[in-house]
This record gives C-alpha cells, structure tokens and sequence, in this order.
C-alpha cells in the first residue's frame, strides 16, 4: 500500500540549506576541533550530507548516538531510550549533536542534561527541522534548517514506522 505524499522540501531546496549550515558550522569551528554526534536513526542521512559541507578547517570527528523516542506511532512516549552510546569520551570535546527534527524538545532535552555530565568544552544542537507548535521544552537550537508547521514529516532520513527514510526529499502523508 502506499501513501500520499506532499513534497514540503525538495532535495534541491534541502542540499541549498544544509550547505549554508555547512558554511555557518566551519566559520564558527574554524581550527578546532568538533564531535559530530549523529542521533539515529533518522538524522543519519542529514549528518551524511552536513559532514560533507563542513570544510577541513574543522578537525571532524563522528559519532552515533542510537536514541528512541517513539514506538510505532506518531506520538512522543516523553521517554528517551539510549540504544546505541558513544565509542569515545567527549569530555574536553566540542560537540554538536545533530538531530532530524525538534518537535516536543524533549528528546534534545533530554540529551543535553546526559551530555553536560560528560563534562564537554561546549554543546551546540543542529536540527534539521522545527516544530514550534509542539514544543513542551524550550531548548536552544543553534543550527536550524527550517521552521514547519504541525505536520508528519518523512523522508530525508524521517520515518513513518521504520518506512520513507530512503526518500531525498522531505514530505508530508496526505491520505485525506
Ligand atoms: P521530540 O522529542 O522533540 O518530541 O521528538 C524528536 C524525535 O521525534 C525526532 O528526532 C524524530 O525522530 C521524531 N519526530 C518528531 N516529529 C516527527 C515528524 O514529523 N516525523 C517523523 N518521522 N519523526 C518525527
């Protein structure tokens, strides 16, 4: 069965955005070093295309961070799951986590109290996307992509029960 899909994004649009944070993320790193940290699953595809807009003046280290948030549905538990921890200390370490979407904030919330235990020289969040309407915690995000509306959004790594990360683009399911 498939699903209809209005494009919200194109993967010329997003490849447009994601090389001015590219930009913005190497002059402010410029000779220093930086983690990456990916939040699988679904901001695998965004780092992938981030990493590479990000120049050699940054010293770039990746890391993955397996995270949980939802079950099968659309709506946040409020619980976030570690399923998969970093391979190396990050204490001393600049890092920027990169997320696919800020929506309730409770994930990147939640994820930056577990960091600052780790005792980091600094923690910035990238997201690709923002849902204000949703919000119950505000966090800081000092990368954003692109502000949306209260939609379900796929694709560009975002799933809809583990389906449509593979697409290029992003979209929203209309099956009305
Ligand atoms: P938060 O904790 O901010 O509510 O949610 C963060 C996570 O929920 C995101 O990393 C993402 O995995 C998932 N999420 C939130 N909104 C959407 C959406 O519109 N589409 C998809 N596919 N996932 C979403």
């Amino acid at each position: 069965m498939s699903d209809n899909l209005a494009t919200l994004f194109s993967s010329e649009q997003l490849a447009e955005r994601v090389t001015v944070l590219g930009a913005e993320i190497s002059e402010a790193y410029a000779n220093q070093k930086l983690v990456l940290v990916c939040v699988l699953k679904g901001s695998f595809v965004f780092t992938a295309d981030l990493a590479r807009v990000i120049d050699e003046r940054v010293n770039l280290r990746i890391e993955f961070l397996g995270v949980q948030s939802y079950g099968e549905g659309t709506e946040s538990t409020g619980v976030v799951q570690i399923t998969q921890d970093l391979t190396k200390s990050i204490e001393d370490e600049h890092v920027l986590i990169v997320e696919d979407i800020v929506d309730t904030g409770l994930t990147i919330s939640h994820l930056l109290e577990l960091f600052k235990t780790r005792k980091p020289a600094s923690v910035k969040v990238c997201s690709l996307l923002h849902k204000p309407a949703r919000t119950r915690i505000d966090v800081p995000i000092d990368y954003l992509g692109f502000t949306i509306e209260d939609h379900f959004v796929v694709g560009y790594g975002l799933d809809w029960a583990q389906r449509y990360r593979n697409l290029p683009f992003i979209g929203v399911v209309d099956n009305e």
